[in-house]
C-alpha cells in the first residue's frame, strides 16, 4: 500500500539504524519523549527500540486521548447516562476506561444506561435526528485530531436547530501539554528530555508553527513524525543531529502530510466553536493551564456541562497504578506493580491499559516489557 509498506522497509530500517549509530556520540545519551501514543504504539509493534544505539533513549509522553482523561471527567459522564439518563455517545476505547467505585460506561451500559459506540461525531448528531424523544450527548474527547469533526457537529446542529443534542466537551491542546511537560522541574517526577518526536495527525491539523514558540524557549528541538516505523527512524535521527549541532528547531519529516499553517478550515471551525478553558486538570500532568478547549457561548445550548450543570471534581487515581508518573515519562509501564498481573488489556486498572496507544496497552500486547532492562 503506498504511503504505508515503503515506510516498514527493514532493509531501509537498518539503513537509518547504522546512521543514528554512527552520529550519536559516545560521550552522552539522547532522551527523546515520543508525545503520541500512536509514535509509541508504532515503536513497541516495529521494534524501533530495538534497532536503535544505546544511547538512545525513547521516553513515552501524555499523548493518548483516553489515557489522559482523568477519572473524574468519565465519573461526569456516567452520570450523564445513569443519572440523567441521556443517551450517551462516545468512542470506543472511553467506554473502558474505570472510573471511580470500579465502574466505567461499559458497566454503566451493563446497568440499562443507554451509552453507545460510536465511530465518529457525526453518528451522535444522526442518533439525535432519529430519535428527537431522547436528550444525545456526545462525550467529546482527543486531540485536535477529533476536535474538528466535534466542532462540525456543533455548527451542524446549530443549523438544523436540533435541541436534542449537546456535547460534553472535554478536547485538549497538545502544545500547551508539551510546555507543561517542559515547565515541571526536573527530577524524579519528570526526567530531563533533549528533544521531541512530534504528533503526526495532530500536527496535520495544527501544522507545525505551534511549536515553534516552546521549542525556542525550552531550546527544545521538535521533529514531527508520521506513524510508521521509518517515519520514527527517520525522526530519530533529525533529533540527534539538532542535538548534536546544538539546534532547536521544528522540523517536519511528515512532509507528505503536514504543512506549517496546517488545515486552515479545520482551524476555523474549532475557532469558531471553541475557546481555551482557563484551565483543565490532565491525568499525569494535574492542572494545566489554557490546555483545553470550552464551548463558545454562541453554542451553550449545546453545551451539556451547562444544560446538566456538570460540575468536575477530581478524583485519585486507582491504587497502585502508575499512569500518572507513564504519562508524565517519569516511568515505565513495567514500573508498575500491578502490570501484567492484576493489570491487563482484559482487566485494565489504569487507563494506559485501555487504549492502544496506551503505553501498557503497548508494551503488553507488543511484549515490550521483555525490554524493560534496556530502557530503564
Ligand atoms: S499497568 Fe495498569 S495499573 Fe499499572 S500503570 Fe499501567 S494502567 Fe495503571
Amino acid at each position: 500500500m503506498r504511503y504505508v509498506d515503503e515506510f516498514r522497509d527493514g532493509t531501509l530500517a537498518r539503513g537509518i539504524a547504522d546512521r543514528v549509530a554512527h552520529e550519536v556520540r559516545p560521550d552522552r545519551s539522547y532522551r527523546f519523549m515520543e508525545f503520541c501514543g500512536g509514535h509509541t504504539h508504532a515503536i513497541a509493534r516495529y521494534g524501533v527500540v530495538d534497532l536503535l544505539p544505546a544511547q538512545v533513549r525513547m521516553i513515552h509522553g501524555p499523548g493518548c486521548p483516553v489515557c489522559v482523561l482523568p477519572v473524574g471527567r468519565i465519573d461526569n459522564a456516567i452520570a450523564l447516562a445513569l443519572q440523567h439518563r441521556v443517551t450517551l455517545c462516545t468512542y470506543a476505547d472511553t467506554l473502558r476506561v474505570p472510573a471511580s467505585g470500579k465502574t466505567s460506561l461499559l458497566r454503566a451500559k451493563a446497568a440499562g444506561a443507554d451509552v453507545r459506540m460510536v465511530y465518529a461525531a457525526s453518528d451522535a448528531l444522526r442518533i439525535a435526528r432519529e430519535h428527537p424523544q431522547r436528550e444525545v450527548v456526545f462525550f467529546a474527547i482527543g486531540f485536535e485530531t477529533t476536535t474538528p469533526a466535534t466542532a462540525l457537529v456543533l455548527l451542524e446542529a446549530e443549523r438544523a436547530g436540533l435541541g436534542n443534542f449537546s456535547v460534553f466537551c472535554n478536547h485538549v491542546l497538545t502544545p500547551a501539554a508539551i510546555a507543561a511537560i517542559l515547565e515541571a522541574p526536573r527530577g524524579a517526577a519528570a526526567p530531563a528530555l533533549d528533544g521531541f518526536v512530534g504528533p503526526a495527525h495532530v500536527s496535520c491539523v495544527i501544522g507545525s508553527a505551534p511549536y515553534e514558540p516552546f521549542a525556542a524557549k525550552y531550546s527544545k528541538p521538535v521533529v514531527i513524525a508520521g506513524f510508521e516505523p521509518l517515519d520514527v527512524m527517520q525522526a530519530v535521527r533529525m533529533l540527534v543531529r539538532q542535538v548534536n549541532e546544538g539546534r532547536h528547531e521544528v522540523e517536519n519529516e511528515y512532509t507528505r502530510a503536514v504543512t506549517r499553517g496546517g488545515n486552515a478550515r479545520a482551524i476555523a471551525a474549532m475557532a469558531e466553536t471553541f475557546e481555551p478553558r482557563p484551565t483543565f486538570e490532565w491525568r499525569g500532568l494535574g492542572e494545566v493551564a489554557g490546555s483545553a478547549l470550552r464551548i463558545r457561548d454562541r453554542f451553550r445550548r449545546f453545551d451539556a456541562e451547562a444544560r446538566y450543570g456538570i460540575v468536575y471534581r477530581p478524583v485519585p487515581e486507582p491504587k497502585g497504578c502508575e499512569c500518572g508518573a507513564i504519562l508524565r515519562g517519569a516511568k515505565s509501564p513495567s514500573d508498575c506493580r500491578l502490570f501484567g498481573t492484576v493489570c491487563t488489556p482484559e482487566n485494565p486498572v489504569g487507563s494506559c491499559m485501555v487504549s492502544s496507544e496506551g503505553s501498557c496497552a503497548a508494551w503488553y500486547g507488543y511484549g515490550r516489557f521483555r525490554d524493560a532492562a534496556r530502557t530503564a
